[in-house]
């Protein structure tokens, strides 16, 4: 990507037909989507991109089965267009970064006959609805097989288990594809650059928009003649600054995930839990090499501090533990994650359950400001796709084909399943390096590993026995425009997201080597570097978890 000079010389004072407000999900694939269509466009994100909700899914790309059972039971219209978009959105998603993406089945463990035929005939239906986009047809498996395949499950009166497939992938990587890929098609991408305010021409039209270069804490302001706002749970705050008086919109869903060592529950599908103690869903994934556990749904405020707290604790392990023949204790857990759901609805009388997960593009009658709200990680795509529509008509033109159906990411161009091999032969490089580079990076990897071969140094590991190597650090500061440690650790490499004391390890490397690309002084990188200890520190405490464990949990599999 351009460096964060390069973009902010660019795009200060001057003149663009879009603005993209947002850096999440939906912002970047809007923003891709207007530059493919040869549109000028830039992209400005608060904070660092996929730095809110877009980490923190539970990086399913799916219909939604939950959905479909309230597009059922309550004839839901809303929902049912949901899942018939986000199922044969799952293709596209898959095909355009193989790196980051992948197949995966999921069972449904049943106890009772009653339920297997239930969630068989769901299940049908949820084929049936995907159509050609169809991943594998689902099926009952017998209490054998589904022991064979997940040998932790508690047996008692088990049965088997209904199985489905869908997709998963890796959310913050890639937010971060979207972006690059933007970049790399002639866009101007700037993250900590927050949004103050929107300018208007003597019409009232929108004209620009004022942000604050959060690092440098410069005021800049862009020319822009429409402005998308993708901001996700904060959508109505940008919305007010283009008309003071609209009502809000937006509703807020907390979700909370915990991490935990495989050998817990040792699988290759994912498990479902259709329906917890109090309704809500709980899905136990298999995710680079932890097992994923996460629910949603406890209304939240746009000013709400997201962290997982003990009672999110508590009460995953306490569904999770109703379905593994060996509970699992808070100690285990080694990492988590909290970001809310953005829903569109004014009704507060609505419980966030059971507000529509679709998404809704509105355009502000007085300014022209052009919101997109809602939806899922897995309709990103054709929710930019609608709103670029709709940007084409406000500069008057006639929308255009859409390009990004089957437009391959930055890193996926000529990628394999086997790349990591070519990479071990070519740089003579540990297998488990060569996984984790391939996976994140996709053939970006040899960018990094040639950062390697020209200083040794850069070959080193980061933490013993995590396969983050100390070149990654350098890279994703002069091409992903990485500024913290957060940054690094969490979003580029995925070690917060993999184990919070390995990422509290790296915190002191980490921080040397983006002080010495950034040109901070030694106070300021030990500064940056304690700041981030105490913030892991205060997850661990927030989760009521201890800071050091020992034993079976402090294990380090490869990440
Ligand atoms: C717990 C949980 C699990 C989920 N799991 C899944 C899943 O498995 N599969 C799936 O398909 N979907 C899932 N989702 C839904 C999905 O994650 C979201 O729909 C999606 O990430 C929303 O993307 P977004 O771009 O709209 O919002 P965000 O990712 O929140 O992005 C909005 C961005 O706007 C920026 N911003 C705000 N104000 C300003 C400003 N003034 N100036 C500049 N920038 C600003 C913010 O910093 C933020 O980065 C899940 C959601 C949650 C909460």
């Amino acid at each position: 990507m351009k460096s964060r000079q390069s973009v902010v010389q660019n795009i200060a004072g001057k003149s663009f037909d879009v603005c993209v407000v947002g850096g999440g999900a939906v912002g970047a694939a809007c923003a891709l989507d207007a530059r493919l269509r040869g549109l000028n466009v830039v992209l400005l994100e608060a904070g660092d991109f996929a730095g809110a909700t877009s980490s923190a899914a539970t990086k399913i790309i799916h219909g939604g089965v939950r959905y479909l059972e309230e597009a059922i039971t309550d004839v839901d219209s809303k929902e049912y267009h949901v899942v018939v978009r986000a199922l044969h959105e799952r293709v596209h998603m898959l095909d355009n970064a193989p790196h980051l993406t992948r197949k995966l089945e999921f069972f449904v463990p049943s106890y009772s006959w009653l339920n297997v035929a239930y969630l068989d005939i769901r299940l049908k239906i949820y084929d049936w609805l995907a159509g050609s986009a169809r991943i594998s047809p689902s099926k009952f498996v017998s209490r054998d097989e589904a022991l064979k395949f997940m040998p932790g499950l508690k047996q008692d009166g088990l049965i088997g288990a209904v199985e489905y497939a869908d997709g998963q992938f890796d959310d913050s990587r890639y937010n971060l594809a979207l972006v690059e890929t933007f970049d790399r098609n002639g866009g101007f991408a700037l993250n900590y650059a927050r949004v103050t305010s929107l300018t208007k021409n003597s019409a009232g039209k929108l004209s620009g928009t004022q942000f604050t270069d959060q690092l440098s804490k410069q005021n800049l302001s862009i020319d822009a003649k429409v402005i998308v706002n993708a901001t996700g749970p904060a959508a109505d705050s940008v919305r007010r600054m283009a008309a003071p008086t609209i009502s809000h919109c937006m509703r807020l869903s907390k979700g909370a995930h915990i991490l935990l060592p495989m050998d817990v529950f040792p699988t290759e599908k994912a498990m479902l839990i259709p329906k917890t103690d109090d309704g809500r869903v709980l899905f136990a994934v298999p995710w680079r090499g932890r097992l994923l556990v996460g629910t949603t749904e406890t209304e939240v405020q746009p000013s709400d501090e997201l962290y997982v707290t003990r009672e999110d604790v508590q009460f995953m392990l306490g569904q999770l533990n109703k379905y593994l023949a060996t509970p699992v204790t808070p100690n285990q857990i080694a990492a988590g994650f909290a970001g809310a759901r953005p829903l569109v609805s004014s009704d507060e009388a609505e419980s966030t359950q059971k507000v529509a997960r679709d998404d809704v593009i509105e355009i502000e009658p007085s300014s022209g400001l052009i919101s997109i709200m809602g939806g899922k990680w897995t309709t990103h795509r054709a929710m930019a796709e609608d709103t670029i529509n709709a940007v084409e008509k406000a500069l008057g033109k006639t929308p255009t084909e859409c390009p990004t159906r089957q437009h391959v990411l930055y890193g996926s161009e000529g990628w394999t399943n086997d790349y990591w091999q070519e990479l071990v032969g070519i740089y003579q490089i540990a297998p488990d390096v060569a996984h984790h580079l391939s996976a994140k990076f996709g053939t970006a990897a040899a960018d990094i590993l040639n950062l390697a071969k020209a200083d040794a140094s850069l070959g080193q590991r980061i933490v013993s026995e995590h396969p983050v190597i100390r070149a990654e650090v350098v890279h994703t500061v002069r091409k992903e425009l990485a500024a913290t440690i957060e940054d690094v650790l969490a979003r580029r490499l995925g070690v917060q997201f993999y184990s919070w004391r390995a990422a509290r390890e790296a915190a002191p490397a980490v921080g040397a080597i983006l002080g010495a690309e950034l040109g901070w002084t030694p106070d300021q990188t030990k500064s940056a570097s304690d700041a981030y200890v105490a913030h892991i520190d205060r997850l661990l405490d927030l989760a009521g978890l201890p800071r050091e464990i020992s034993g079976a949990a402090a294990a380090k599999p490869a990440v």
